[in-house]
């Protein structure tokens, strides 16, 4: 069976350049990089090199770059690092809480540890989107108090492809001496990205989600941005983050990284132009589908789509069974009966929020793939109508 796969915002595949770099690192160069010996100095060039392509890929210094375990320890290490570092700002009075600003339509890596520092004493306030999943800065803005250490605020957002106002939220932010985080994990690889103009002072990108192996991340830190660490131990910790450093994960980084910044400019018109094809196509083709977060500026690869009077986990597990990979709602509560909190932040009622399904494309998406999507999802869509009474209620109210 014809097999395609368009979720590549849950995870992409590795590159066949990225595993060719990586590959003498698990068995010839297997050295420890804190090693003085030439074994571990190898492995110390090699990891330093990646270093530089992340920097690279970020416009950044080297030194600002601390590799992690993923995006969601990246988002850990800059929501506990920074909140725990802040020493409450002049001018809060005394027994006053730290205070954290953040969206509503955060990834659960920053959702969830948000959660935790509330259980901590923080106190956090979690900013209202608009329709299309965009905070509004000024909005961001307004929720800053004395007690304020730390804003976070994603660049992408996973489900919807929107993207956030970052920019203008640091502005604020610069003027009120406060950090900002940005969970760059969706946006890495998709739209350029420039620490310098972006203004954040924290950044986490993740190499699965471009082209890179999984389990590895890394965490942009502004010099001079004061970070308590989150793991305490031996080995590397030159950059605060301590343990054998997973150095084929490294090196298979830095070349994704490589890669994500000379294919940007011709790859994501190529994608976006398939994308707009894929939602002309789907538009066109099946009543009354929506895009959800469609007025909004998107990374180039998302389309997430509402097909009312379609139970998204059943669309999905019927594309699957036709060869098509799509994902409802966040890959990681895939399996779960709970709406997005993303689709319902954005104000779909529930029946909505369980009709949506995201479609994300990606490298080695083709014009063929998208003909074999276009050919087989109207179908299975207007099969699993006919299946459900209120359709068929629709459909007959309609005709009448
Ligand atoms: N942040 C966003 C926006 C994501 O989409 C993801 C993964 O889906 C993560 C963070 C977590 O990254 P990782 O899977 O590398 O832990």
């Amino acid at each position: 069976m014809r097999r395609v796969y368009l979720d590549y915002n849950a995870t992409t595949p590795v590159a066949p350049e990225v595993l060719e770099a990586m590959l003498p690192f698990f068995a010839g160069d297997y050295g420890n990089a804190s090693s003085i010996h030439a074994f571990g100095q190898k492995c110390r060039a090699a990891v330093e090199g990646a270093r530089d392509s992340v920097a690279k890929l970020l416009g950044a210094r080297a030194s600002e770059i601390v590799f992690t375990s993923g995006g969601t320890e990246a988002d850990n290490l800059a929501i506990f690092g920074a909140v725990s570092a802040a020493p409450l700002p002049a001018g809060s009075s005394a027994g006053e809480r730290k205070h954290v600003v953040t969206t509503t339509v955060e990834h659960a890596a920053v959702k969830s540890p948000c959660e935790e520092l509330e259980r901590r004493g923080v106190e956090v306030t979690y900013v209202p989107v608009n329709r299309e999943g965009r905070v509004c800065p000024e909005k961001i803005a307004g929720a800053i108090r004395p007690e304020t250490v730390l804003i976070s605020v994603m660049l992408a957002n996973n489900e919807l492809g929107t993207l956030e106002p970052v920019e203008r939220i640091a502005q604020f932010a610069a003027e009120k001496k406060i950090l900002l985080h940005t969970d760059a994990v969706q946006a890495a690889g998709k739209i350029a990205l420039d620490v310098n103009r972006i203004g954040a002072h924290l950044l986490s990108i993740s190499a699965h989600k471009i082209y890179g192996p999984k389990g590895v991340g890394a965490l942009y830190v502004r010099e001079g941005t004061q970070l308590d660490p989150l793991l305490f131990g031996g080995h590397g910790g030159r950059d605060g983050r301590p343990g054998t450093e997973n150095v084929p994960g490294i090196v298979g980084m830095g070349k994704a990284a490589d890669l994500a910044r000379m294919q940007l400019a011709e790859g994501s018109p190529r994608i976006a132009a398939l994308r707009d094809r894929f939602e002309r196509g789907m538009l066109a083709a099946i009543p009354l589908v929506r895009i959800n977060g469609c007025c909004a500026p998107r990374t180039p690869n998302t389309s997430n789509l509402l097909f009312p009077h379609v139970e998204a986990e059943a669309l999905v597990i019927a594309l699957d069974l036709k060869g098509i990979a799509c994902s409802a709602g966040a890959a990681c509560s895939s399996g779960t009966v709970e709406p997005s909190h993303v689709l319902t932040a954005i104000g779909l009622p529930m029946p909505d929020a369980h009709a949506s399904v995201r479609f994300s494309l990606g490298r080695y998406t083709t014009d063929d793939d998208l003909a074999y999507a276009l050919d087989v999802i109207p179908p299975v869509v207007q099969r699993l109508r006919s299946l459900n009474p209120q359709w068929r209620d629709a459909a007959v109210a309609e005709k009448a």
